[in-house]
């Protein structure tokens, strides 16, 4: 018997990295999964793999009329919706006096407005069904600061803070919210971040507590706790997973 047998989730930025890893997972633990992404072909191409457990959904976290045809399909292919994990997130690297407004609005549109527009569109279809768990993606950057990331810093520490409100408004509804945050997790978003070079993040995971960087399925693992009923009296939680990065106040050598 799996974890997530019956559920219904709906995951952003599914296509590959963290997204793609709890897709993998909640199949896995029973769930059939909306895989929802703007990487169409990557997206296809995973949903080809699982089969029928899971369908692909074309879905721009900033956009309105998106988030209503996914929530949409969903309910239409799978009868409900139980799980919702806001995970699609950009970063964009630049010093503060540096950024321009135009960076700062993307970043922020994505990460901070989509997680917002992701929320506030399950409210509905879970509360028809009696509730249902809100996974918000945020990052070690959602509670502490990092030069060089001011727009993803405030997208993620918003998303802490709406994580919280969403959870005391939705409780009543039988729907739990929760944040996670993730230290550096080995995927192509960093690479990308800087144009696609390739970097050494060996010796960067070497400065945590546990001497690496992390896995995608590491925090998929965390993400499908969420999800399911064993974590059914958490929520307005913020749930850590990064190494121990953030254990220390000590000044780095
Ligand atoms: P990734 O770049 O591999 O995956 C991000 C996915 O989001 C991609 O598939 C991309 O196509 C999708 N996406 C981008 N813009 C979108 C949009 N407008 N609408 C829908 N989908 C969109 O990165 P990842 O590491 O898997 O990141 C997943 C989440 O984890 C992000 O929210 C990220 O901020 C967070 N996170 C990552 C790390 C890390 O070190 N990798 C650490 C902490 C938190």
């Amino acid at each position: 018997m799996g974890r997530l047998d019956g559920k219904v989730a709906l995951v952003t930025g599914a296509a590959r990295g963290q997204g793609a890893a709890a897709v993998r997972h909640f199949v896995t633990e029973g769930a059939r999964v909306v895989i929802a992404d703007i990487a169409d072909d990557e997206g296809k191409g995973l949903a080809d793999e699982l089969g029928e457990a899971t369908v692909y959904q074309h879905l721009d976290v900033t956009g309105e009329d998106d988030w209503a045809a996914a929530t949409a399909r969903a309910v239409s292919e799978f009868g409900r919706l139980d799980v919702l994990v806001n995970n699609a997130g950009i970063l964009h690297f630049s010093e503060l006096a540096h950024t321009a407004l135009a960076d700062y609005e993307r970043v922020i549109k994505v990460n901070q407005i989509g997680a917002f527009l992701g929320m506030r569109s399950v409210v509905e279809p879970m509360s028809l069904t009696g509730g249902g768990s809100i996974v918000n993606v945020s990052s070690v950057e959602g509670l502490a600061g990092m030069p060089f990331l001011v727009a993803y810093t405030a997208s993620k520490f918003a998303i802490r803070g709406m994580t919280k409100v969403a959870a005391l408004e939705l409780g009543a509804r039988g729907i739990r919210v929760n944040s996670v945050h993730p230290g550096m997790i080995d995927t192509k978003m960093i690479s990308d971040a800087v144009g696609g070079a390739e970097l050494d993040l060996a010796r960067i995971g070497k400065k945590v507590a546990l001497g690496r960087v992390g896995r995608a399925d590491e925090i998929a693992a965390l993400v499908a706790f969420l999800a399911s009923d064993e974590s059914s009296y958490c929520t307005g939680g913020e749930f850590v997973a990064d190494g121990g990065a953030t254990a220390t106040h000590a000044l780095k050598l």
